[in-house]
């Protein structure tokens, strides 16, 4: 029997971890993937405070995670298929059955990128279509490449990219950026990034040897034209991980998990931390404070003082 059982294993679930561990409370933190989350396919981190030159997602992940089970917090892999409760005690069933019961859940499942849903961009995913250009952008040294969307996540990897492409295309479907200014500034400055406006991706077209172009169409004149790109970036938003949620606690209308400021979901003993939560500032600052408030409601629920 756990005190608490956190599930997910970025910034929000580390933090919460680090605290739950801390406050003595027999602690479970599990994770699908790795540790770290999204910060760990983040090339480079410059505003989360205490790193004044930046500092690498993978690092930042890295020291989360050890800050973490320094205090005793046990870490496993593995996929959470349910989440049942009997009076106070909750159980969890992962996919290869095993179950773990618990006092109180943290939910701290993040998101996952979005996909354009356009033709072509399954057939040619892995083989030019990326979600990730950490992970992939040293696939395409000297190469065109485009990147879909505005804000912060488009604007970033754009720049990355730009270590290692002769262009980066951004195309955007206003004609204004949504990313942060200082990113803005950045990009307007780049030689080798060209901002495309009013423009949507129609389809991503290819052969065997993976994408050899993007074609689009500026949504204000209705042009339709094609950008010859062997490598299409996409980020256009997130999708919250509460799939396998099946109605336990409450949701919002895009499927964000509704809190209070206590990060108390609907469903006493079970509280939400970060990106999987309905708020509006994602960012690492703001999930290790919602992992700190969702450690210590769950310490106080437990005490039976909440
Ligand atoms: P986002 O802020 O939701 O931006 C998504 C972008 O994609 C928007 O520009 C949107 O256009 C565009 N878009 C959405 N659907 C589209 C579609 N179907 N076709 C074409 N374009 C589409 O997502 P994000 O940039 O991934 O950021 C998510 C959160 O993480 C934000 O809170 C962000 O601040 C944070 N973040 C922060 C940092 C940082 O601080 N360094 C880095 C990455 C992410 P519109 O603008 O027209 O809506």
């Amino acid at each position: 029997m756990y005190d608490t059982i956190i599930i997910g294993g970025g910034p929000a679930g580390l933090t919460a971890g680090l605290y739950t561990s801390r406050a003595r409370l027999k602690s479970l933190l599990i994770e699908k993937g790795f540790t770290g989350g999204q910060v760990m396919t983040t090339e480079w981190v410059e505003n989360y405070p205490g790193f004044e030159e930046g500092v690498s997602g993978a690092e930042l992940s890295q020291k989360m995670e050890k800050q973490a089970t320094k205090f005793g917090l046990e870490i496993i892999q593995g996929s959470v298929a349910d989440i049942s409760l009997n009076d106070n005690i909750k159980k969890i069933t992962l996919e290869d059955n095993t179950q773990y019961e618990t006092k109180s859940i943290i939910l701290a499942t993040g998101s996952n990128p979005r996909p354009l849903k356009i033709e072509g961009e399954d057939t040619f995913r892995g083989r030019g279509v990326s979600y990730c250009a950490t992970c992939d952008g040293a696939f395409f040294k000297d190469e065109k490449l485009a990147v879909i969307g505005g804000g912060d996540s488009a604007v970033e990897e754009g720049l990355f990219l730009t270590k290692f492409a002769e262009t980066v295309y951004i195309i955007h479907r206003r004609d204004r950026l949504r990313a942060t200014k200082v990113l803005q500034e950045r990009a307007f400055a780049n030689p080798k990034i060209k901002l495309v406006w009013d423009s949507v991706p129609e389809k991503i077209a290819g052969d065997d040897s993976g994408v050899q172009s993007l074609h689009i169409k500026n949504i204000k004149t209705a042009e339709q034209s094609r950008l010859e790109v062997r490598g299409v970036f996409i980020y256009v938003g997130y999708n919250p991980n509460t799939g396998f949620l099946k109605g336990l606690v409450n949701l919002n209308e895009n499927n964000y998990i509704i809190t209070d400021e206590n990060m108390s979901t609907s469903t006493p003993g079970i509280f939400a931390a970060g990106d999987v939560r309905a708020k509006p500032l994602k960012q690492i600052a703001t999930a290790v404070g919602d992992g700190a408030t969702a450690g210590v409601a769950a310490e106080k629920y437990i005490e039976g003082n909440f």
